[in-house]
């Protein structure tokens, strides 16, 4: 299989903070010590800090409010202090779309001008939200349609936490309930490689996990690696998230060539971190995402050592197969159905789980590694176009 570009080497995380918006602080996003941090430039007695924070916290995190007059718990003159030099603001959302199927898709566009999208995935027992943790990525996995855009920059906390509450206000799902929540799970799968962003997501998730604001539990909550293997205890021991890994391969020889940070992290190294993820075990199993590529990596053979492997480590895992999502230009095409279906049933049949994912929300160019660049490319033939629904 011809290679279409030139393989660019893989490039050192960059942890840069965006430009911050000029003139008021924005609390969406913020940490307790942000907003510490904020009352205590507005002259807040350092008393009442603890209490003041959490109230705030509660309003912006529990409640889902932006204007300050509404926090009825605070005294009238604090709040017309504070909606003087604080916002509680939202990204722009620039499209907001509704598949057939329900997914929903939003991109949003930050303070400096830079997009990501996330996106919304409702199923009968769950609803899924998928986050993204960068504009555009350094990894350069050659089916995946981030890797053909430049890599921009890191998302900051506030503006992953921010996905989370644009597509809550979408989803009318303010104030925080236990019951008959939309947003169940969240994954970290949208653009950009989560440990290669390592604080500003662990960072984002302690506040979208914390129980007096969006208390989304660890538990709900999976983030995807490429194998970024020196920050994979770090995930399990700081974040205590699931851990999902995408091995996309089982022969080093293949791997290189369709996710490049292998020749940095080759496969032995990378199953050993798995097997040594704090937390996995039979009741929290590692995913394996593996695309299945015509001809590259869906034989049986590969089925085979796939089992082998799982076996070799020891590891609690599950597969999931994804039907590759071809994109305009890509070298790759998506397995027949009938091999898909061979290959998981060989997996399954050795005891370990292993589901063919159903594409979702493909009408509104929602599915995986197609973020963003669908959305530009749409903008681009029809720049007045509206959205195909909004919120
Ligand atoms: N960098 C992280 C998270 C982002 S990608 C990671 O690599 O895990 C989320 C998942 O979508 C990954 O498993 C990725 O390999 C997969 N993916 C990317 N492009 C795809 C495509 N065109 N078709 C199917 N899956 C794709």
């Amino acid at each position: 299989m011809p290679i279409a570009r030139p393989i660019r080497p893989i490039a050192r995380p960059i942890r840069n903070e965006p430009p911050s918006s000029a003139g008021a602080v924005n609390l969406c996003g913020a940490s307790r010590t942000d907003i510490g941090a904020a009352l205590t430039a507005l002259g807040v007695p350092q008393g009442q800090l603890r209490m003041r924070t959490s109230q705030l916290w509660h309003w912006i995190y529990h409640r889902g409010v932006t204007d300050f007059d509404a926090m009825t718990t605070i005294a009238r003159d604090l709040r017309a202090t504070l909606a003087s030099r604080l916002v509680i603001g939202r990204p722009e959302i620039v499209v907001a779309q509704i598949s057939t199927d329900g997914t929903r898709k939003w991109l949003l566009r930050f303070a400096d001008g830079k997009e990501a999208e996330c996106v919304f995935i409702p199923e009968e027992d769950r609803g899924t939200l998928c986050i993204s943790s960068q504009v555009g990525c350094t990894l350069n996995c050659r089916f995946c349609h981030t890797g053909t855009q430049a890599w921009v920059r890191n998302l900051s906390p506030a503006e992953i936490v921010a996905q989370v509450m644009v597509a809550r206000d979408a989803l009318g799902e303010w104030p925080t309930s236990t019951e008959n929540r939309q947003i169940t799970n969240i994954v970290m799968m949208g653009m950009g490689e989560p440990l290669y962003n390592f604080d500003n997501v662990r960072d984002a998730l302690a506040i979208v996990m914390d129980h007096e604001g969006i208390s989304i539990s660890r538990r709900r909550i999976t983030l995807s690696t490429a194998g970024v293997v020196p920050e994979m205890a770090r995930c399990g021991t700081e974040i205590g998230v699931n851990l999902a890994v995408s091995l996309h391969a089982v022969r080093d020889q293949i791997r290189d060539r369709i996710v490049p940070l292998n020749r940095k992290y080759p496969i032995g190294q990378l199953l050993e971190a798995c097997a040594a993820y704090p937390g996995a075990g039979n009741a929290r199993r590692i995913t394996f995402e593996y695309v299945m590529l015509k001809d590259i990596n869906d034989s049986l053979a590969d089925a085979r050592e796939l089992v082998r492997l799982l076996r070799h480590y020891r590891l609690p895992a599950k597969v999931n197969l994804i039907p590759f999502n071809p994109w305009p230009g890509v070298a790759y095409e998506c397995s027949d159905m009938a091999v898909i279906e061979r290959f998981s049933e060989h997996v399954f049949k050795a005891g370990i789980s292993a589901p063919v994912r159903r594409p979702r929300g493909r009408d509104i160019m929602a599915a995986c590694g197609q973020l963003k660049s669908a959305s530009e490319r749409a903008r681009k033939v029809k720049p007045k176009a509206p959205p195909a629904a909004s919120t």
